[in-house]
This record gives C-alpha cells, sequence and structure tokens, in this order.
C-alpha cells in the first residue's frame, strides 16, 4: 500500500459533462453553460448509443466550436475502431468503452484484417494466430484453433486471452493514430482505416 495516495488528497481532473441528446441547440447550450464553469476536460455524454454516426458526427462538432481548443474531449462509450479514427478526426482525445474486454470475453477478436469470431468451426484446425501482424502475448503463443478449443473447453483463459488481444489492438490504434498527428499524415491514415475497418456492422 505504500504508493497508495490517502483518498482526496490525490489531485483527480474533473470533467464537466456535456448532454443534450440529438438536439443541437440544447448541445450548444449545455456547452456554454458547462464550459462557463471552466473544467480541466469536457466530456460528450449520451451519444454512441445506436444514433447515425452522422448525427454523432454533427453534436461532436456542435460542441467542439464551444469547447476551448486548450482543453481535452472525452467522447463517452466511443468504442468502434471507425468511430473513434472518425471522432479523432473531429477534435476528440479521449475514449472509453467496454467493447475490447466484453466482445473479447465472447470470443471476437478485432484484427487488423477485420472481426473474427473464434468460435465458429472454420478454426477448428487453423494453427495461424488472431492476427499475423499483431505481436501481443496471444498472439505470439497461441493458434486459432487453440483459442477456439478453450472456448468450447468452457476455459475462463479462452476470454481473457483474447481480451488481451483486444487492449493490445487498440493501444496499437492508438499509437499508430498519435504517430500519424504528428508526422501530419493522419488524414491519409484515417481514409485508410476507415476503408478497412468494419467492426460495427454485424
Ligand atoms: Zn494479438
Amino acid at each position: 500500500m505504500g504508493n497508495t495516495q490517502p483518498r482526496g488528497k490525490k489531485k483527480v481532473p474533473l470533467f464537466g459533462i456535456i448532454q443534450g441528446a440529438t438536439y443541437k441547440n440544447l448541445r450548444r447550450e449545455c456547452a456554454e453553460r458547462i464550459v462557463n464553469l471552466d473544467f480541466p476536460g469536457y466530456g460528450i455524454g449520451g451519444l454512441m448509443i445506436g444514433e447515425p454516426p452522422s448525427l454523432t458526427a454533427e453534436m461532436v462538432d456542435e460542441v467542439n466550436e464551444v469547447i476551448p481548443p486548450n482543453k481535452p474531449r472525452y467522447l463517452m462509450g466511443c468504442g468502434y475502431p471507425e468511430d473513434i479514427v472518425e471522432a479523432v478526426g473531429r477534435g476528440v482525445d479521449l475514449f472509453d468503452c467496454v467493447l475490447p474486454t466484453r466482445n473479447g470475453r465472447t470470443g471476437m477478436a478485432f484484427t487488423s484484417h477485420g472481426k473474427i469470431i473464434i468460435k465458429g468451426s472454420r478454426y477448428a484446425a487453423d494453427k495461424a494466430p488472431l492476427d499475423k501482424k499483431c505481436a501481443c502475448y496471444t498472439c505470439r503463443n497461441f493458434s486459432r484453433a487453440y483459442l477456439r478449443h478453450l472456448f468450447n473447453a468452457g476455459e475462463a483463459l479462452a476470454g481473457r486471452l483474447v481480451s488481451y488481444h483486444n487492449i493490445y489492438f487498440y493501444t496499437k490504434l492508438m499509437s499508430d493514430i498519435r504517430k500519424h498527428i504528428s508526422s501530419g499524415t493522419f488524414a491519409t491514415f484515417s481514409k485508410k482505416s476507415k476503408q478497412k475497418f468494419d467492426f460495427r456492422n454485424p
């Protein structure tokens, strides 16, 4: 417990959350009022709950006009890789979502060549890793066939290994995004990613 800060002593940034559903006027009014309170950062809430992506984009753009440029923006619940890339292009900095682990636990892997549902019989004798381009612990050590076997045997390790891979995939995605922003190539990266990623559709 040596490194644990006593409760209340550590400074944790408090973000103001902007609501307003899909009404532009309410979003703007809420953004103006919350920004007036001068928080260290701002959450954009109440989106990513099944509304059309064009509407999400409209709402994000609306509040981004109000949030000061030097303050971080956090799009709550945004988790599909294609949605993250789109939101970064619109100025969003932070994300959180259950997708990598919730889907990992049920055997869905996010990979550089699309989604894999590992329980499928097509992987029964597949000796390849989940993702040939991935350097994570799961991909370096286990085949698709073995992961499928673990799922079908009801082993808890199955969900952990796929979740581990998914978290690695997301960490790499965010790292690639940062690199492309720094080198001025984000627009090209974004275009290519959006053509390649199709995780949202069932
Ligand atoms: Zn992997």
